[in-house]
């Protein structure tokens, strides 16, 4: 359980590659009397959370996007509790899930905190603070996590234009999982959870 999972260093899981970036035939469609959100060749399992979810491929090939979040392993990662780096579990043996935080959400050790990083299994934490800009840039703190649920999601909102042609009118926004009306209108790219239970790592 305690041995270090191998992994490709510099080449995170939940970072995105050039050719996994996919069209989207974005189009709004009438669903319960509203106008909701949708791709012109929907499937159902691309909605979760009555939120459309990004399209993107699965390839991990090609050339590494640092500065963006892969949607559908970021997603992957926060339902299952894996690790950012690996993929894999993130849970200690104790129950506990390892998770790099701001600074800034340190302190209340028992308040619920949103947040849309994923967990960082013990191996990778290193790895971690070495290689994500977001996680350098907010005086990372890495703590464990007692649990944790889905509370919001990362989104890009969209609306018509006198043209009838679907333009952004929101990027990178958090939206709640109960704003149904922001819902309808939202591209989600990342789950925010809330996690509860939180504590500084003990050294070592
Ligand atoms: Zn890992």
């Amino acid at each position: 359980m305690t041995a270090a999972v191998a992994t490709e260093l510099g080449k995170p899981y939940i970072t995105p590659y050039e050719e996994e970036t996919l069209d989207l035939p974005l189009a709004f469609e009438w669903a319960d009397g509203l106008p909701r959100l949708t791709y012109r060749d929907a499937l159902p399992q691309e909605w979760m959370f009555k939120v459309l979810w990004a399209r993107c491929g699965t390839a991990r090939e090609g050339k590494i996007q640092w500065h963006l979040v892969h949607t559908l392993r970021q997603r992957r990662c926060m339902l299952k509790g894996l690790c950012r780096v690996c993929g894999k579990s993130a849970t200690d043996p104790g129950g506990r899930i390892n998770w790099i935080m701001p600074s800034s959400l340190v302190g209340d050790r028992t308040s619920p905190w949103p947040t849309a990083h994923p967990p960082t299994c013990k191996a990778h934490v290193d790895e971690a603070l070495a290689t994500c800009p977001y996680l350098r840039r907010e005086a990372p703190v890495v703590c464990t996590v007692g649990d944790y649920s889905p509370v919001g999601v990362l989104a890009n909102l969209y609306g018509e234009d006198d043209g009838g042609r679907v333009v952004e009118t929101g990027h990178q926004i958090p939206v709640g999982l109960d704003e149904s009306h922001l819902l309808n209108r939202a591209l989600a790219t990342q789950l925010i959870v809330q996690v509860t239970d939180l504590q500084p790592a003990a050294p070592g």
